[in-house]
């Protein structure tokens, strides 16, 4: 579902330029297979802030089939990302667009659960982190992700306005309460939270992108 108005989501589409060559068979393979790839809008948001702020290491959070970890890292090759997948299967498949991209020195996909793996990290040194996976879960992730962004880093966390049933009770649907509640805690977390600076996009699924205050 949408979150804006259909004409200005397709125009933003239409205007955004397409991907060629493995992304665009990556997008191709996700429609067919049903796995929730960034949107197109919501990548290029995403390229152009690792443009302007020029991030070396990066880490993701849900890494699916690798389509925007592979899109990042071919923005330079001095970005370095490491990448958290819970499912095994879509580790495996993601291991192998990242082979096939020839990416393999500059992106690691981690299998495992990212509240296990995020707990594991130890030092403050990414300069980004994309948020992309488990939007119930957002909110166990937060303190990690603050605790391990490097002062000056990125948070961008996807999907946060999800379908837009965060921003509205009238599109409430019980079997995703639990979802939206979190979400709605998570989204006044990063807003109310001392060390972050947070703006909220309506782009794609919802889009906050955060400033960790020097
Ligand atoms: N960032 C990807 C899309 C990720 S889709 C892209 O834009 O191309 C979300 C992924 O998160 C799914 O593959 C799902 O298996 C994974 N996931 C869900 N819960 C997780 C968790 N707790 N830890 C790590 N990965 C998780
Ligand atoms: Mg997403």
């Amino acid at each position: 579902m949408n979150i804006n108005y259909p004409y200005i989501n397709e125009y933003i589409q239409k205007s955004t330029p397409q991907k060629t060559g493995l992304l665009k068979e990556l997008e191709t393979y996700a429609e067919k297979n049903n796995v929730p790839i960034s949107q197109p809008e919501t990548l290029r948001f995403i390229e152009v802030i690792c443009s302007i702020a020029k991030p070396k290491k990066i880490l993701e959070i849900g890494t699916a089939i690798g389509y925007s970890a592979i899109a990042i890292a071919e923005l330079s090759s001095e970005i370095d990302i490491k990448s958290i997948e819970k499912s095994e299967s879509m580790a495996t498949i993601a291991r192998e667009n990242i082979s096939a991209a020839k990416l393999d020195n500059q992106i690691e996909v981690i299998t495992g659960d990212a509240k296990d793996v995020l707990s594991e990290f130890s030092d403050s040194s990414f300069d980004l982190i994309f948020m992309d996976a488990a939007k119930g879960q957002y909110l166990q992730f937060l303190p990690h992700c603050i605790r391990i962004l490097r002062n000056g880093g990125i948070l961008i966390s996807d999907n946060i306005l999800y379908q837009g049933m965060v921003a509205t009770d009238e599109l409430w649907v019980k079997r995703k309460c639990t979802i939206i509640r979190n979400l709605r805690e998570y989204i006044t977390e990063i807003m109310d939270n001392d060390k972050l600076d947070t703006s909220i996009l309506p782009l794609g699924d919802g889009v906050a992108i955060s400033y960790k205050k020097i």
